[in-house]
């Protein structure tokens, strides 16, 4: 008999209706012979909502109250799917972080998972039981709760399924799947049949919300199966699997935009070691996450120093840089409030060359200028006016994607 892991995410959840349709699912799955366990999400907004609470009450709320406090939102939803599932004569029973034995290391709200105890959940299964598993929490070595990090569901499902050795982990959302690009910005954009799990981790840590990336992560090292589908229709998912192939020969899989992004440039630092450590170590501990760094080469022993980072460090960051750039007697300091990161991702670009010069010349036909460039084994981003975010976007999906189907890997 196939053991599956189901994962509902907050909307699947979200009220009582949504509740019940889910357990409608996973009855159906039960009744066609499948051995299923479920984790759940906190109910759609539960989580903010307990986040902004404990803020209200203290502005640097303990972390460990914290976590005791936001891992209610999967412990209610897990308890209400139980209880619908056995008023709909479906046997089913809870598990908690301690139940399950999720041990984690004890940073709380960012807790790294070390181990899970298959057996409970098993025997549970083998009883003919649905093991409904609340997402997102566990266990440290004193007992203490702890939370595994924002969207991290995803990852307990992933980890819960590696550990049950299931046939597959089923992942269901408000979206139908993973999608070459962002409908709401290319009409041409389509769901994919197939992603590659490192075209997927590229995508999630691009910003694509659709899956945890840490749970990619997990799903890649344990070869875990993985479909994204949608709770609230039975249309074919997207499945993240390992490439073969006809995977490879797919140039580019998706297009993404991040417009929340800002760029920050210390003009004419001097050459010399030590100086870029000068300028990227206050950054760091102050906890700002950079993105992109370029450094150009020298020409009379100055350089410029450009980088990217999130939105919301922007001003943060420009403070610190300023006190820098005065301290190492840089020219000056740059600053762009918004900009926009466009990047595509595809497994092909390992074995194809040309990528990023097609690229390149499909902005430049668009007229829109690349102010950065960055480039990984599967990936080329370019950070451009975000003005011509949008355009950059749909002129590469359509250069790249278009509307031709993709060998073997596009629905
Ligand atoms: N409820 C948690 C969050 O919102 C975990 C999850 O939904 O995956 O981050
Ligand atoms: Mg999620």
């Amino acid at each position: 008999m196939p053991l599956i892991v189901q994962k509902y995410g907050g909307t699947s959840v979200g009220s009582v209706e949504r509740i019940k349709a889910v357990a409608e699912r996973v009855r159906r799955a039960a009744a066609r012979g499948d051995r299923v366990a479920v984790v759940v999400s906190a109910m759609a907004g539960e989580t903010n909502r307990l986040f902004a609470l404990a803020r209200e009450l203290g502005e640097l709320p303990d972390p460990r109250e914290t976590d005791v406090l936001v891992a209610t939102g999967e412990q209610v939803s897990a308890a209400l799917l139980a209880i619908r599932l056995n008023a709909l004569g479906c046997p089913a029973v809870s598990f908690l972080a301690h139940q399950l034995k999720l041990a984690t290391d004890s940073h709380h709200g960012r807790a790294k998972i070390k181990s899970i105890d298959r057996d409970q959940v098993m025997s549970a299964i083998e009883l003919g039981n649905i093991a409904v598993v609340a997402g997102f929490q566990g266990v440290d070595e004193r007992g203490d709760i702890t939370t595994l990090g924002r969207g991290a569901s995803d990852l307990t499902a992933v980890a819960l399924a590696a550990a049950l050795k299931a046939d597959v982990c089923e992942i269901y959302t408000d979206v139908d799947g993973v999608f070459t690009a962002d409908p709401n910005l290319c009409p041409t954009a389509r769901k994919l049949a197939r992603i590659t799990y490192d075209e997927m981790l590229e995508l999630a840590g691009l910003g694509a919300k659709v899956l945890q990336s840490r749970s990619v992560e997990l799903a890649r090292r344990y070869q875990v199966p993985l479909v994204v589908r949608s709770s609230f229709n039975d249309a074919e998912g997207t499945w993240v699997v390992q490439a073969d192939q006809a995977m490879e020969d797919v140039l580019v899989s998706g297009v993404t935009l991040d417009q929340n992004q800002s760029k920050i440039t210390l003009a004419g630092v001097e050459d010399r070691p030590g100086l870029a450590a000068r300028i990227f170590v206050p950054i760091a501990e102050a906890g700002i996450t950079v993105d992109m760094i370029i450094q150009n080469a020298s020409a009379d022993g100055r350089t410029d120093v450009t980088f990217t980072l999130g939105k919301d460090d922007s001003r943060r960051a420009l403070d610190l840089v300023k006190r820098v750039a005065a301290e190492i007697g840089a020219q000056g300091v740059r600053h762009e409030e918004q900009v926009a990161k466009v990047s595509i991702v595809g497994i092909g670009m390992r074995s194809h060359a040309g990528v990023a010069a097609k690229m390149f010349q499909v902005l430049a036909a668009e007229r829109i200028n690349i102010e950065m460039i960055a480039t990984s084994e599967i990936k080329v981003s370019v950070v451009v006016s975000s003005r011509y975010g949008e355009l950059a976007t749909r002129a590469l999906h359509d250069a790249f994607v278009g509307g031709a189907a993709a060998p073997g890997a596009n629905a």
